[in-house]
């Protein structure tokens, strides 16, 4: 197996995706003779497709733009730790996010008021959330033809009768269709471990925020949610949903098909990327 950082390496060299560039290194002209790193001192030749691409060349300049943004975004400085689950939970009694809480009978997840006794919403144990998500995950696979095939369908007549957009809303839609389909294939990426989580995390976030932002921009132009960015998330689900899914929780599964979660007494409401949202009961059905 390759390591994180092998791939990594593999992914941004540009000579795995076809080009190379000569005269990375040179010797110096004067006594002692040393082999010193071209920064620009000598002119560098950059050959284009000299290689068959082992990366695709979309797939090389994603991840080169990517990291060029995470050098920018965190510079030198360590990210924190992160799970999963932070930012996600929502209390559905006061509107407060769930924290991460190590006591003695275990990890578990508590909404932020609940300490200073201004919510009465009780925590809930990690591994129960995760169990619960995995379940609801193999509950919507088993259903996806019956509930997602449905869906598309009528998103797709909607769709239809959208034809005539404004200008200014369909280059709106196409940019946010452009970075759903970059951060569709990061997810893709970290699927097949060919970058690590923390480098999916940071780069996702930064796309989510890009898109937010179209987003905001697209709800002024046309007063309504995106349908084609709706649209192409069911797509993205069919498809993910269609493959087997892991047995253990996935935080990059997690990650890319839901959105947020409610928490509410009887049980959690699961948002989708795709706008909808599904209750499942917390810690399933009890048999006898
Ligand atoms: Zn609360």
């Amino acid at each position: 197996m390759w390591s994180k950082h092998g791939v990594l390496y593999i992914l941004t060299n540009e000579r795995y995706a076809g080009n190379e560039l000569f005269r990375k290194s040179y010797r110096t002209d004067a006594i002692p003779f040393r082999k010193v790193d071209n920064r620009g001192e000598k002119s560098q030749i950059y050959a284009e497709a000299t290689h068959e691409a082992i990366v695709p060349f979309q797939t090389f300049q994603l991840v080169q733009k990517l990291l060029q943004k995470r050098k920018e975004q965190f510079g030198k400085q360590q990210q924190g730790a992160f799970y999963p689950l932070s930012g996600k939970i929502t209390c559905g009694l006061c509107g407060g996010t769930y924290y991460r809480r190590l006591t003695s009978q275990g990890t578990s997840w508590v909404c932020e008021n609940h300490l200073a006794s201004r919510c009465p919403a009780k925590g809930m144990g990690e591994k129960e959330i995760l169990s619960t998500i995995q379940r609801f995950l193999h509950r919507l696979e088993e259903h996806r033809d019956s509930i997602l095939s449905p869906y598309l369908a009528q998103l797709e007549t909607l769709w239809q009768k959208e034809r005539s957009l404004r200008p200014s809303v369909l280059r709106l839609q196409q940019s946010i269709a452009a970075l759903l389909s970059q951060s569709h294939t990061l997810a893709q990426l970290r699927a097949q471990e060919c970058v690590d989580s923390d480098f999916f995390v940071s780069q996702n976030n930064q796309l989510q925020k890009e898109l937010e932002n179209l987003r905001q921009q697209l709800k002024r132009e046309q007063g309504q949610t995106n349908l084609v960015e709706k649209l192409q998330s069911t797509r993205f689900l069919l498809n993910t949903l269609g493959a087997p899914l892991p047995d253990e929780f996935s935080p990059t599964l997690f990650q890319s098909v839901i959105t947020g979660i409610t928490a509410q007494p009887e049980g959690m409401v699961f948002h989708l990327v795709n706008g909808l949202s599904f209750a499942e009961p917390i810690g399933g059905f009890h048999h006898g």
